[in-house]
């Protein structure tokens, strides 16, 4: 094991953190008060809502939990359905499944690995309660056109912004550009705290905020108490544990105030990649991998960098041969549609058969906020003499 571990140059990810969160969490121990809801979580959404220009934002253990609040807060149930890509990542689906609704898988764009919009309307039916899109990426969904089909209809839009922090679409901030954005704060992600996430609101509305108050805090009215309009708080509804402990929002905040050091540092590792590709592409004229694109209109916190290869066993050959010089690429989403729970929900491997292609030939190359210039330059380098060698 530590062999191989040694053998590693360049790793996939790495947690990138600031000393200043050091000094945050040793506060919240100072104060006694490792539970939730106090300075940190007050300051946290603050920062969200400052910032990224957010109406209401409420912090919470995780983007599957945020996703699974949102499914709560608009009711859905057994008989409704949701569509959502089936590129993606489970939580969506399972928010929807433990509610007893149905997830309806909607196929790609091929040229950002986003939802659909024609694909989308055309899953739409009566039984149609929401639509939850996925920035994959740090790349925007089409959400011009994704919010006109959804407001024709009268259908919710949900954002899983959990790779979307800190990035745009035509000046707006991802997760809140939809009825509700959730967003994630795990350690796999640009802004690290741990386990956490976040649910926005795009609009003030104090019934959805009375009732977000009530699920995120186990189904009581233990809010209002707080404020000081009641005495004493009781069971009133539905809800869970969804509050995170203030030592993580503390890491959070230390996060959130280097964001543009964040961002700064991935952009650099992404902009080596895509001019190494560029020019591979150019010096190679047969060479027929593609690479993420950044399309108009949307400003990426360059969460992944990813290459498209032709085949399947292309991308297993080209993951190999960097392994074997130390680096790390990693595939990414296999579809929902065709995994053993797709199976169970009725669905086939044919039925989306450009999103069961391309999930099969993409690959991730390593991009995290610590990789050095050096390393990055290591990787396009290899990827440029791997390349080159299977033509
Ligand atoms: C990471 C991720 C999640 C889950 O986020 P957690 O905060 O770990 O629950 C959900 N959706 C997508 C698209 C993700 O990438």
């Amino acid at each position: 094991m530590q062999k191989f571990e040694d053998s590693i140059k360049v790793p996939f990810h790495r947690e990138y953190h600031f000393d200043m969160e050091n000094g945050y969490i040793y506060d919240v121990i100072k104060n006694r008060n490792t539970s939730a809801d106090g300075y940190y979580t007050d300051l946290a959404e603050k920062f969200l809502k400052n910032k990224f220009g957010y109406s209401e934002v409420f912090m919470t253990t995780s983007c599957t939990h945020a996703l699974e609040m949102a499914v709560l807060l608009l009711d859905i149930k057994q008989g409704d359905e949701v569509i959502m890509p089936s590129f993606n990542f489970p939580s969506a689906a399972n928010a929807v499944v433990l509610r007893g609704a149905m997830p309806v898988f909607a196929e790609i764009n091929p040229l950002t690995m986003n939802i659909s919009p024609q694909d989308f309307k055309r899953n739409i039916t009566k039984k149609t309660k929401a639509v939850i899109v996925m920035h994959y990426a740090g790349i925007a969904c089409d959400m011009d056109k994704i919010m006109e089909i959804a407001s024709e209809k009268g259908i919710y839009v949900i954002e899983d912004a959990a790779q979307g922090a800190d990035a745009k679409y035509k000046g707006r901030y991802l997760g809140g550009i939809g009825d509700i954005g959730c967003l994630s704060f795990h350690g796999t992600k640009n802004h690290i705290a741990g386990e956490a996430g976040a649910i926005i609101l795009k609009n003030k509305n104090d019934e959805w905020k009375n009732k977000i108050e009530i699920i995120r805090q186990k189904g009581t009215n233990r809010n209002d108490m707080l404020r000081g309009s009641i005495s004493k708080y009781e069971w009133v509804d539905k809800g869970s544990s969804y509050c995170p402990s203030e030592l993580l929002m503390a890491m959070l905040c230390a996060q959130l105030e280097n964001k543009d050091v964040i961002r700064k540092k991935r952009k650099e590792i992404f902009e080596i990649y895509s001019k190494g590709m560029e020019s591979i592409k150019n010096k190679n004229e047969y060479c027929n991998i593609d690479y993420i694109m950044i399309p108009e209109g949307s400003d990426s916190n360059y969460h992944i960098f990813y290459i498209l290869t032709k085949t399947e066993h292309d991308r297993e050959l080209i993951q190999k041969k960097l392994e074997s010089k130390g680096i790390q690429a990693f595939f990414h989403f296999s579809s929902l549609h065709s995994s053993p729970m797709g199976k169970k929900l009725g669905y086939k491997n044919e039925d989306l058969s450009l999103t069961e292609s391309m999930s099969k030939r993409l690959l991730r190359l390593p991009l995290y906020t610590g990789l050095s210039i050096e390393q990055a330059n290591y990787v396009i380098n290899t990827l440029e003499e791997i390349i080159t060698e299977m033509r």
